[in-house]
């Protein structure tokens, strides 16, 4: 008997084995499952090419079908379903310049980087592990799947991987695979830097992201990543026991206090973050700034989104070293008089009206933005009375 969320995903491999095609469970989710941690994404890997698959369901979607890999919807659940198969050079990467589909699931495990990432379960919850994966998982190894210079050279982002999985899982790195790391490692630079991206904001968010730290300094990682190379004391000067962090914009935001002549605007354009990353990375680091003048007041938490709340109570404990309850700004955002601009009883056209006459300026904004504030650290209730009269014992410079 399946665990339970292996139990619904079963049916699509008997499905696909009634079209006389072999599938198995592969990936994170059988070692995920083999360590009791809690699985991600189910993977499946199967014989069945994707035009057999795509005949086969009647749902998919064809995500990544120049590698052989489709998604297929069944039950309202996604799961990736890729076609055994064996990668040609990685010669720009990124992909493997050519893929071929091959009928036997071994040399598709082969492929694989880590041994506790080869393995694979059938229906019945039988492992298939031809690489001692189960006894590296039982060790806490992390151990390339054949040789590492070879590995790594094929596709330099496992050396990242490795050190991605040392902070997700706790694990050691093998000696030998720690060896051929170093050996490989200058590769990284011509990696696509979004790769590595998407893998450190796995790692920063890893529960054992100081042990992925150690290795980066140690085997000095750093010196072939983008900013990092110019700025090599960056990783050395970070404070004692990292705490994780959950999104990649906190990475950013954390990095660039240690060295404030970065700006955040170099950060998301080297690792080529999206709008909302930098976004994020600059209202956190307006935010902890005001928390180093004023500490938590309702200014502070009203400007913050709520969304960024988790983001700031775990950068101010890791560059602070102080405490920020997040059950406290909860509770100072629920006494917040307004919550947005657009709640303040008083409009652009009301100032207009108290001084006829006047052209429309961005004096109007600027005197919206004190109202706000006044109204926000509750010197100024939000009544049009009052605050009308306000502005008359605060009139605006207008030019
Ligand atoms: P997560 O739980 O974070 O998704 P994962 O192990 O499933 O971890 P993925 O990046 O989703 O990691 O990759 C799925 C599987 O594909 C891996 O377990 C590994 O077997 C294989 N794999 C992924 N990327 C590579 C790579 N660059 N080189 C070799 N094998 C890889
Ligand atoms: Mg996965």
């Amino acid at each position: 008997m399946l665990a339970n969320p292996f139990h619904k995903a079963k049916a699509i491999l008997e499905i696909i084995e009634s079209y006389q095609h072999q599938a198995y469970f592969v990936g994170g989710c059988v070692r995920d499952y083999l360590i009791s941690r809690p699985i991600g994404d189910i993977d499946i890997a199967t014989s069945a090419t994707p035009d057999e698959l795509q005949q086969i369901f009647e749902s998919i979607i064809p995500v990544g079908i120049e590698h052989g890999t489709v998604i297929v919807r069944f039950e309202g659940q996604s799961y990736e379903v890729t076609t055994f198969r064996v990668d040609g050079n990685y010669s720009d990467q990124r992909h493997p310049d050519t893929v071929t589909y091959i009928d036997q699931i071994d040399k598709d495990l082969e492929r694989r980087d880590f041994t506790i990432n080869a393995l694979a379960m059938d229906k019945d919850g039988k492992i298939i592990d031809l690489f001692h994966g189960k006894s590296d998982l039982k060790k806490g190894i992390i151990r390339t799947v054949g040789n590492g210079v070879e590995r790594f050279s094929e596709d330099p982002l496992r050396i990242i991987r490795a050190l991605r999985f040392s902070s997700q899982l706790g694990f050691t790195i093998h000696p030998e695979t720690i060896t051929h790391m170093k050996q490989v490692k200058q590769e990284i630079e011509g990696l696509a830097v979004e790769r590595i991206t998407k893998e450190f904001t796995k790692l920063f968010a890893g529960e054992h992201v100081q042990k992925a730290l150690d290795y980066i300094i140690n085997l000095k990682i750093y010196q072939y990543l983008p900013i990092f190379r110019d700025n090599d004391q960056l990783f050395v000067r970070l404070p004692a026991n990292v705490k994780p962090l959950l999104s990649f914009s906190e990475v950013l935001v954390l990095f660039h206090f240690l060295d404030r002549s970065i700006s955040i605007a170099a950060w998301s354009k080297a690792w080529k973050c999206s709008n909302k990353q930098k976004r994020e990375a600059l209202q956190l680091t307006e935010q902890i700034d005001l928390f180093s003048h004023e500490g938590l007041s309702p200014w502070l938490v009203y400007q913050l989104p709520n969304t960024l709340y988790g983001g700031f109570v775990r950068l101010i404990s890791c560059l602070c070293g102080k405490k920020v309850m997040m059950e406290q700004m909860l509770e100072i955002d629920h006494a917040l008089p307004i919550h947005t601009k657009q709640e303040i009883n008083f409009s652009g056209n009301d100032i207009l009206e108290l001084f006829p006459g006047s052209k429309r300026g961005p004096w109007i904004q600027q005197l919206l933005n004190s109202i706000e504030r006044q109204i926000v650290t509750k010197q100024l209730p939000n009544e049009y009375q009052a605050i009308k009269e306000w502005i008359k014992w605060n009139p605006p410079g207008i030019n």
